[in-house]
């Protein structure tokens, strides 16, 4: 790695790896040793560190806390057999923060800025990255307004931040999902497409609500007349319909995933019937019913592939066809996996190892 920007760091003294119990990791609780912090301050980004990890002291009128001026990314580490430190498409989370940035009218982390503070933390916490299967290090980049105002207006001076932690597997089991017809979870000229901090604010409680019907999770549906599909929980969702691979298109409403993209690239690759096209919840109904769809997923970093079991609609739970059964998924769920892990050939040169 060529180190072009200068990153101070200071080590723990007391490092917290010998208590981690591998075994049992609970999604987003353990956290390394190290964060990574830049501050944004009279237009450019400055004081790059990596300190422990420890609390922020930020002022009470910190614009964030009042105004959700905040976005973030999530994306993996794994090492292959060889010991060697893989990371997947993180030049696409770059750009992502970026795009994000663009909408909630924040000064944009530059791609170098963004790649540096990952590898640099990754490499200094390397032996955080588990290696047990399913298990990964989940890297969490991001970034908020850091004024003291509350004043509505953009912040003059942001926080870019990783942390990184030890996960493993997020969702195992196939999940329950209910199609929802009330609430939404972004509209057509909103911020749906931004990974921001209030899009999630917003979704707990339809979420919290659908829990209490015995759902794991909510289809959104498009926030005009619900009569379109667009995403199941913090996923995008797949469909296979007549052996077609089916998804909504990237719109406004509904978050790009670096996933989704993937398994799109890999499927058409395949030779697979490929169609990013608006999804009517009818239209899944009906191939429920007529046996048509073979398969429904949700797809993101955190899962993979999360397979959907059930879905509910308007009073009727519809259970879709067993889980060993459905080829396109698992060939997506496998060979995602695999190339993570350097087990298979990086096709596509979406790998970075780092190291
Ligand atoms: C992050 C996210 C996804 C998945 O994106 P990946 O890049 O595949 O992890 C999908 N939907 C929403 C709402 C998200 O926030």
């Amino acid at each position: 790695m060529t180190e072009t920007l200068d990153i101070q760091v200071t080590k723990t003294s007391n490092s917290k790896l010998p208590g981690i119990d591998f075994d049992n990791l609970a999604f987003g609780r353990t956290f390394s040793d190290h964060m990574f912090i830049a501050d944004y301050k009279n237009g450019e980004w400055t004081d790059l560190r990596i300190t422990p990890y420890q609390n922020l002291s930020i002022s009470p009128a910190n614009a964030t806390l009042h105004y959700a001026q905040s976005i973030f990314e999530g994306l993996k580490a794994h090492k292959n057999e060889h010991g060697e430190i893989m990371i997947f498409r993180p030049e696409a989370n770059a750009q992502r923060l970026r795009k994000s940035a663009e909408r909630m009218c924040m000064p944009p982390v530059p791609e170098e800025l963004f790649m540096e503070a990952i590898e640099s933390l990754v490499l200094l916490d390397k032996d955080w990255i588990p290696n047990k299967p399913g298990t990964s290090l989940y890297i969490r980049p991001f970034q908020f307004a850091d004024d003291p105002f509350i004043g509505v207006r953009p912040s003059e001076t942001y926080k870019f931040m990783v942390l990184t932690g030890p996960v493993s597997g997020y969702y195992s089991e196939p999940v329950k999902v209910k199609i929802e017809k009330h609430f939404t979870r972004a509209s057509k000229g909103g911020v749906g497409s931004a990974k921001t901090a209030g899009n999630y604010a917003a979704s707990l409680y339809p979420a919290r609500q659908a829990q209490a019907q015995g759902y794991h999770q909510l289809v959104w549906t498009d926030g005009k007349n619900h009569e379109f599909i667009e995403e199941s929980g913090t996923m995008n969702i797949m469909f296979v319909i007549n052996d077609t691979l089916i998804t909504p298109p990237t719109s406004d409403s509904i978050l790009p995933g670096i996933t989704r993209e993937s398994a799109l690239i890999l499927a058409r690759d395949w030779g697979l019937n490929v169609e990013e096209r608006p999804v009517r919840v009818d239209e899944v109904i009906e191939a429920i019913e007529n046996g048509s769809l073979t398969e429904a997923f949700g797809i993101g970093t955190a899962a993979t592939v999360s397979h959907i079991a059930v879905i509910g609609y308007e009073g009727t739970d519809y259970k879709l066809p067993a889980v060993e059964n459905r080829t396109i998924s698992n060939r997506i769920l496998d060979s995602l996996t695999r190339i993570k892990l350097g087990q298979e050939e990086d096709r596509f040169g979406w790998i970075r190892k780092i190291g």
